[in-house]
C-alpha cells in the first residue's frame, strides 16, 4: 500500500477523557463495527459535529492525535439507541475515500471500541474491568488479569504464474466478483505456513516460498491483513465450500476484481503495473 505522509499518531489516554473541546476529533463507535453518522450525511469522515454534551455518559477515551488534534472515542454500548438527528452505520463502506490518516484514526476507533466492550468483565474471575491509565489494557482490579486490544493476523496471498494471476471467487462474494485466496492465521503457525495452507486448502495448490508485501488494518472486526506474493503451477480446485469457483486469468480477461482502496486491489494492480500491462 502507499507510504502516504503520516498525519495520524495513536496514543492511549483513559485520564484526559473528559477534555473534549472544539478542536477535538469526536468518533462515535459501537461494538462490532458500527459508527454514529448524521442523517443527512451518511459519507466521508464521520465526526461528531455536536457537542458531546450532548450525548449520552457514554464511556470516553482519547486514542491519538489527527492532523495535530486530539481524536477521542466515544464507545457505546451494543444496544445503545442512535440520538435524534443521528443513526448507526457500518463502518465498512465509511472507510472508502478517506486520507490514510482518516482511515487509521476510524480503524483504530472501531477496533479499540469492540474490544474495550467485550472486554468490560474480567475473563478469569468476571469482575468489572478498569482500563488501564497507562497502556492500551484493561486490568482486573482483583485478580490482576490484564486484557490487551486483540489483532487478529490474517494473510492474503497474491498467486501468478508468468502473465496469468489465480483468482478466487469465495461463496460470500457478490455474483462474478473474484479475488485473491487469503485466511487467517492458526494458533502456532507462521505467516508463511499459513498462505502454504489456505492456498492447498481453498485452491488446491503447491505454491512456492511467499514473500511479504504490504499490510492493511482490516476492522471487521479486528483483524490485521498481511499481503504476500508467490507463484504456482497447475489447475486449481476449489475447495467447493468456501471457494466455490478459482481461475488463471490473464490481464486483458480480468473478472471483477475488489474495489480500490482494499489490499486485494492492490495485490491485484501491483502486479499488472509489474507486468507492464497498468501504467
Ligand atoms: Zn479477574
Amino acid at each position: 500500500m502507499s507510504d502516504n505522509e503520516k498525519t495520524f499518531f495513536a496514543s492511549w489516554h483513559p485520564e484526559s477523557a473528559d477534555t473534549c473541546n472544539d478542536d477535538t476529533h469526536c468518533l462515535v463507535c459501537r461494538p462490532g463495527g458500527d459508527v454514529l453518522v448524521r442523517s443527512d450525511t451518511t459519507v466521508g469522515f464521520p465526526e461528531l459535529m455536536e457537542p458531546v454534551s450532548s450525548l449520552p455518559e457514554w464511556q470516553r477515551l482519547c486514542i491519538g492525535t489527527l492532523d495535530g488534534r486530539s481524536v477521542m472515542l466515544i464507545s457505546a454500548p451494543l444496544d445503545a439507541g442512535a440520538p435524534q438527528g443521528y443513526l448507526w452505520a457500518n463502518i465498512r463502506p465509511l472507510l472508502n475515500g478517506l486520507d490514510a490518516g482518516r482511515l487509521e484514526a476510524l480503524c483504530r476507533a472501531s477496533m479499540l471500541a469492540s474490544w474495550d466492550y467485550d472486554h468490560r468483565y474480567c475473563g478469569r474471575c468476571g469482575t468489572l474491568t478498569l482500563q488501564d491509565s497507562k497502556e492500551s489494557a484493561r486490568v482486573c482490579p482483583s485478580c490482576r488479569h490484564r486484557s490487551y486490544p486483540r489483532v487478529s493476523p490474517a494473510m492474503i496471498v497474491r498467486i501468478t504464474n508468468g502473465s496469468k494471476i489465480l483468482l478466487a471467487h469465495n461463496q460470500r462474494f457478490p455474483d462474478g466478483v473474484y479475488s485473491c485466496v487469503a485466511g487467517y492465521v492458526e494458533p502456532g503457525e507462521t505467516l508463511e505456513q499459513t498462505v502454504l495452507r489456505e492456498i492447498k486448502e481453498e485452491v488446491g495448490l503447491e505454491a512456492a516460498p511467499p514473500c511479504y508485501l504490504s499490510s492493511q488494518a482490516w476492522p471487521f472486526p479486528h483483524s490485521l491483513m498481511l499481503g504476500f506474493e508467490t507463484t504456482a503451477t497447475g489447475e486449481p480446485i476449489p475447495d467447493g465450500e468456501e471457494i466455490t469457483e478459482a481461475r488463471w486469468f490473464f490481464p486483458d480477461n480480468l473478472p471483477h476484481i475488489p474495489r480500490h482502496g482494499t489490499i486485494a486491489r492492490w495485490l491485484i494492480d501491483d502486479w499488472l503495473e509489474d507486468i507492464g500491462y497498468l501504467k
